[in-house]
């Protein structure tokens, strides 16, 4: 195995890592803030950019003479994706040690689902201080098999516990869950009308108009600086560094705004909906389309729900549900000057800047919903403090996320919005938006509505939800597999 030599000019004698986000993932902030700091570090780094196949993964990790893979993703579906790059590894003989990183994965996930498919070593690496570290003991021969030992004994114990702790939590069936609904007393209540039903394209928004509703401390977090806004700009241990970053950022953001670098692109839709068990049924262009939502199983302390969002709608005519998707349109020509440059400061800037600015439209949005859209709260006067804190009334849960984890609703989501012609996003194989500073959601208005997890679901749920999707049971299990034990 090569050592490192961050002086040597010789490019043979430098250890090569290859980074990559899988197949159908497009975020990469992480990756690319891990792999400046290993190259800050002295290795050479091969960067195969996002939505890279496996194959790609592992034909490009032979040729460059990789010694080290590391594997990004964010939303659900990259978990399997990367159970299956460990298991080709496997199947072709690599040798080379696999780092796990991203914000879906987890010790545990790469415990229970990762490392038993490869002998080689997988190791999760959360944050790109800790991937230096480990870097340097995988490719120092002393160091590498004793940290590899002591790893696989960790990770042995932590899927052990998981496997054991499996049967300690007790379920509901479905039926008895769905008895167990949302108690809403619909007969005292009169859903609110919105202004318009159909969909609304929204073009007239710029930078200036969506900079105060910016939540800072996730474009900390990005920069892997963890802490509350504003407090961290004063931090004894961080705050000279965040207070650098923070007026970088807004300098980047003056000149963003100025020059009208970005174009924020969204469409909001309501349509007239009914509640039916699980399933909101929607009426639109005299047609009807079946969402379905998922109801929590885990048996309950007393007097709590078992939450579906659909609990939300009224059972009988009159009420509507709402969706939106926003994207900040533009990125790549800005991207692609800063990496000519090789300005990885700046890329990773703009990247999360963006990113920022998509999450503020939505915020931006939701508030002009509930004003004026659909306009249930034409009085509302909240910071963006509170907005942060969702002191709203109302929720806009997006697909994939815990309330509603099946990301293939998001197609349902895109045609009723025409949102591909209307913001330009599209869709990966594995339901991401591209370009990743996008968001997207459905809106409920019902003032006791509210963000909870399903958590994990019984296979008589799976059953019922793949027979009301009308989807081979199979075809439920691949998108559900985070819900399932
Ligand atoms: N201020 C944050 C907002 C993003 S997180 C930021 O700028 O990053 C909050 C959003 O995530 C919510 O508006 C909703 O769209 C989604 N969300 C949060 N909890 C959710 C849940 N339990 N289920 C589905 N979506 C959820």
């Amino acid at each position: 195995m090569k050592q490192k030599k961050a002086d040597n000019a010789d490019t043979s004698a430098v250890a090569t890592i290859l980074l990559a986000t899988v197949k159908g993932d497009v975020h990469d902030i992480g990756k690319n803030i891990v792999g400046v700091v290993l190259a800050c570090n002295g290795y050479r780094i091969v960067d195969l950019g996002v939505m890279v196949p496996t194959d790609k993964i592992l034909d490009e990790a032979q040729k460059v003479g990789a010694d080290i893979i590391g594997l990004s993703g964010l939303i659900t579906p990259s978990l399997d994706e990367m159970v299956h790059v460990a298991h080709e590894m496997k199947r072709r003989g690599m040798k080379q040690p696999l780092l796990i990183g991203g914000a879906t994965t987890s010790r545990m996930h790469t415990a229970v689902k990762i490392a038993p498919q490869y002998d080689h070593g997988v190791i999760h690496v959360l944050d790109a201080s800790r991937s230096v570290t480990v870097a340097g003991s995988l490719l120092n021969n002393d160091t590498k098999s004793g940290f590899l030992n002591t790893l696989r004994n960790e990770y042995d114990k932590l899927a052990e516990s998981f496997h054991a702790k499996k049967v300690v939590k007790n379920y509901l069936p479905l039926a008895a869950a769905q008895q167990n609904k949302v108690p809403i007393n619909w007969e005292g209540y009169t859903p609110p009308t919105p202004a318009f039903t159909g969909t609304k394209t929204i073009t007239d928004i710029t930078v200036e108009t969506l900079r105060p509703y910016i939540d800072w401390k996730p474009f900390f977090i990005a920069w892997e600086m963890h802490g509350n806004f504003p407090e961290i700009l004063t931090d004894k241990v961080v705050g000279t560094e965040a207070t650098k970053l923070y007026n970088d950022a807004n300098a980047l953001l003056d000149k963003v705004a100025a020059e009208q670098w970005l174009t924020p692109k969204g469409v909001v839709g309501f349509w007239p909906a009914i509640n039916e068990g699980d399933d909101v049924l929607l009426q639109h262009n005299n047609q009807t389309t079946k969402l379905n939502f998922l109801r929590q199983q885990a048996q309950k302390a007393a007097g709590q729900p078992n939450f579906s969002l659909a609990d939300y709608i009224a059972p009988e005519p009159g009420d509507h549900i709402g969706a939106f998707a926003v994207t900040i349109a533009g990125l790549e020509k800005w991207i692609a000057k800063f990496e000519a440059e090789h300005d990885d400061y700046n890329k990773i800037m703009l990247q999360a800047l963006a990113d920022r600015l998509a999450e503020a439209f939505a915020e931006y949005l939701h508030e002009k919903v509930r004003k004026e859209y659909w306009g249930y709260q034409q009085q509302e006067s909240l910071s963006n403090e509170q907005l942060i804190k969702e002191e709203y009334v109302g929720i806009r849960p997006a697909p994939g996320y815990p309330a509603c984890p099946d990301h293939t609703e998001k197609y349902k989501l895109f045609a009723l919005l025409n949102a591909g012609e209307a913001t330009g996003i599209t869709l990966t194989e594995s339901m991401a938006m591209y370009p990743a500073s996008s968001v997207c959601g459905w809106y409920f208005s019902h003032p006791q509505s509210q963000y909870f997890g399903i958590g994990k679901i019984q296979r008589d749920q799976l059953e019922d939800y793949a027979k009301r999707k009308g989807e081979p049971i199979e075809y439920a299990e691949k998108w559900l597999r985070p819900v399932l034990e």
